[in-house]
């Protein structure tokens, strides 16, 4: 790869492929395999993740929101995509577009039903979505009999899998809880199988939960983060690799005197002579003011630099006071080293949000 010569997000399509054997290989060979690319795929590109996992013969994908699953069509992705938090207004759109949506409470199933009845639509698939314990969307067991009597009426809509999602899959502290939580989802399954008269796909896990409930696994797994490169876990560091590199430029060096202070209010005041490098990323493009005050650090060739003062909307100053560089080097914002969860764990939050929060505006380019 050519250095940087401006802020960008290179992703590595090799990752993702490693990534995605990986995942597989904890799985039986007919497991279904959903890809979770909600979220620009994770502040990737959800065009560009998507299109190389229907290559490499990802199932299904899911999206958050319908707008996102919108999107996909329209740049020609053909995998079936579930849309896990739809809205009743997206409901015409869900169906011109050929999403299938999440039906999580009696509101949205019954409203569904009502459109696919006035469309005369018929098996139109869906998915059930059932709470076992996250308390954020779902149906309880005790509305199993109701379910199932909406779902008989009519031949509308056809159930294409039913799914519980798990709360606490990356901590082992609440094994008894996720085994529970497992548990429950087995007798709803059963329960609303037995009632619905034929076997929807079951699906639970997500990334941590495949890799430390495999034997969770059913029909078919959804995983995210895993395919971006992290297991929420130091035991498969060596197995995953981070898809994304967020680059950048040193575009000035100032030379600061004892005394002088560095970015607004004063954020850092120097007390001996320092070097300060401005890069051009700030809290605008996903980096927050979080990671200011010397919580946060970048690398410059391999050298942590920290960063100084407060993070600006576009751009951030990091000390390389004790760094060989110049201007018009390159930065690694996060990527390898740190990686996005070192990195945010900095600044108290996780590799989601990191991820999730990178600006559109950074370019994205392909490095395969
Ligand atoms: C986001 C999401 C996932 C993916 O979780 P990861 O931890 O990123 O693998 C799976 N299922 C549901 C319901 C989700 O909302």
């Amino acid at each position: 790869m050519p250095k940087a010569e401006q802020t960008v997000i290179e992703i590595n399509l090799n990752a993702l492929t490693q990534n995605f054997n990986f995942l597989k290989s904890k799985l039986e060979p007919d497991t279904r395999f959903l890809a979770v690319v909600k979220a620009f795929g994770y502040g990737s590109d959800a065009v560009i993740v998507s299109s190389h996992l229907e290559k490499l013969g990802a199932d299904y994908l899911a999206v958050a929101f319908t707008s996102e699953g919108v999107h996909l069509r329209q740049e020609g992705i053909k995998l079936p995509i579930l849309v896990l938090h739809p809205q009743i207004t997206d409901f015409k759109t869900i169906i011109d577009y050929c999403l299938e949506p999440n039906l999580y409470s009696f509101r949205v199933l019954e409203s569904f039903i009502e459109t696919c009845t006035e469309l005369d639509l018929n098996n139109y698939p869906v998915h059930i979505k059932f709470n076992t314990g996250l308390n954020r969307l779902g149906f309880r067991s005790s509305d199993i009999k109701n379910v199932s009597e909406l779902l008989k009426n009519g031949n509308y809509i056809k159930v294409r899998s039913i799914f519980s999602h798990l709360a606490a899959s990356d901590d082992l502290l609440k094994d008894a809880f996720t085994r529970n939580q497992i548990e429950d989802f087995q007798n709803i399954f059963k329960e609303l199988t037995d009632n619905l008269g034929y076997r929807p796909i079951q699906h639970i896990l997500n990334t941590s939960g495949i890799l430390n409930y495999p034997e969770a696994q059913f029909d078919m797994v959804r995983s995210g983060i895993g395919l971006y490169g992290f297991g929420n876990s130091p035991l498969f560091k060596n197995n995953l690799t981070p898809i994304i590199t967020v680059k950048s430029i040193i575009s000035q060096i100032h030379e600061i005197e004892p005394g002088e202070s560095v970015g607004y209010n004063f954020g850092f005041v120097s007390d001996t002579y320092r070097r300060t490098a401005t890069i051009p990323i700030g809290h605008a493009d996903g980096i927050g003011r979080q990671y200011g005050q010397g919580k946060g650090y970048v690398t410059i060739n391999e050298e942590r630099a920290i960063i100084v003062g407060n993070v600006c909307m576009d751009m951030l100053m990091v000390d390389v006071t004790n760094i060989n560089c110049e201007e018009g080097d390159e930065v690694v914002v996060f990527g390898q080293f740190p990686d996005a969860e070192e990195f945010s764990s900095t600044a108290d939050t996780i590799s989601y949000e990191l991820l999730t929060g990178l600006s559109r505006r950074i370019k994205r380019i392909v490095n395969s």
